[in-house]
């Protein structure tokens, strides 16, 4: 009997290695919450959140992780449990259709080896449609920064995050297209992204002429409109544009001229990044502004546009930020939040 007491108790105690070996990590060099979550396979909706939670006071300076801490993480049953409350996806295939695509396995080799695969978690953006278009590419890099004796192209950066906001709105359910597109470079958790004129307008050579450039994409995008059956349906271009080396620019939305959806997105997003930015660094102020602006692509597209200038690559506060892939992810969520707010406000809107 005593034997068997102590036999328990020493399964007790490795059953606890076990466990709490599975559920805690330290961070590797240079990694961030959501590169290390991600690595830990954490990637249901709230386990960003729930990691927070679980680790309060361990955290240095804005939220980064501390080398040699080990960190515990979310449980990976529950999330399953949380993220999909629905039926399993291949029993819904078999069966009559449902409208729940949550749960479904998606494959799409543009995010690369690391990323391609992916789950769809939710439908909160199931019948929205995105055509996302990242700045210049191909032969046009965009502004050009220099940090730590690197040259950091626009186009580089812009592409990643614009990918990193296509995965996070499929897994929330929406059809995306990428108009411009890299064969090779997927999502890359680099901190310098090597520079290259690969990319193309789905596939074809993007030329250098500007006015041409422009009208390619336009095209593209106004082409793919109709034929896309949704109702809700949004342009979207993004830039990390440089104005001035000196100026923090923080954020800036424009919206076509006389477009009140296209306003009301900006606004949405605005709202969004400085909620978020409230959330996350208290101390450091917003400063993103809505605004029109006659731009070709948002003048000559067909849906409604919204394009979005996230800092200022040549100024040095804000290369910090895209240099680190975890803000560029963040960046990429918050965008995401705003389109779901303005997809939600859209149902509502036209419910009556
Ligand atoms: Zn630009």
């Amino acid at each position: 009997m005593k034997h068997t007491k102590i036999l328990i108790l020493f399964l007790l105690f490795f059953f606890h290695i076990g466990i709490s070996a599975q559920d805690r990590d330290r961070p590797r060099e240079g990694e961030g919450i959501y590169a290390f979550l991600r690595r830990n396979d954490r990637v249901a909706k709230n386990d960003y959140n729930r990691f927070l939670e679980l680790n309060k006071g361990k955290f240095g300076k804005n939220n980064s992780l501390k080398m040699g801490v080990y960190y515990t993480l979310p449980p990976k049953d529950k999330d399953a449990s949380v993220s999909t409350s629905k039926e399993k996806p291949e029993k819904q295939k078999n069966n009559t259709p449902s409208k729940n695509q949550s749960g479904i396995k998606r494959k799409n080799p543009l995010f690369g080896k690391k990323y391609e695969n992916y789950t769809v978690s939710s439908d909160r953006l199931k019948g929205a449609c995105f055509f996302l278009s990242s700045g210049h590419g191909g032969p046009d890099p965009g502004a050009i920064g220099k940090v730590d004796g690197k040259t950091l192209h626009e186009d580089e950066y812009a592409y990643d995050i614009t990918l990193r906001l296509a995965r996070r709105l499929s897994e929330e359910g929406a059809t995306v297209y990428m108009i411009i597109q890299d064969a090779k470079d997927g999502i890359r958790d680099d901190k310098y992204l090597s520079n290259s004129n690969r990319e193309t307008c789905m596939g074809k050579a993007i030329p250098l002429n500007q006015k041409a450039r422009l009208k390619q994409r336009s095209d593209k995008i106004n082409s793919l409109n109709k034929s896309s059956k949704e109702k809700y349906k949004r342009a979207v271009f993004i830039h990390l544009d440089s104005r001035s080396k000196k100026h923090q620019l923080d954020v800036f939305f424009y919206h076509a001229k006389n477009s009140a959806s296209g306003k009301k997105l900006a606004n949405t997003m605005k709202n969004t990044f400085r909620d978020q930015y409230k959330k996350h660094q208290p101390n450091r102020g917003f400063t993103g502004t809505v605004s029109t602006r006659g731009l070709y692509v948002l003048e000559k597209t067909v849906p409604v546009g919204l394009f979005a200038e996230l800092g200022n690559i040549q100024n040095t506060f804000d290369q910090r930020r895209f240099l680190d892939p975890d803000n560029r992810q963040a960046l990429a969520n918050w965008m995401c939040r705003g389109f779901i707010k303005d997809y939600e406000d859209y149902k509502k809107l036209n419910r009556k």
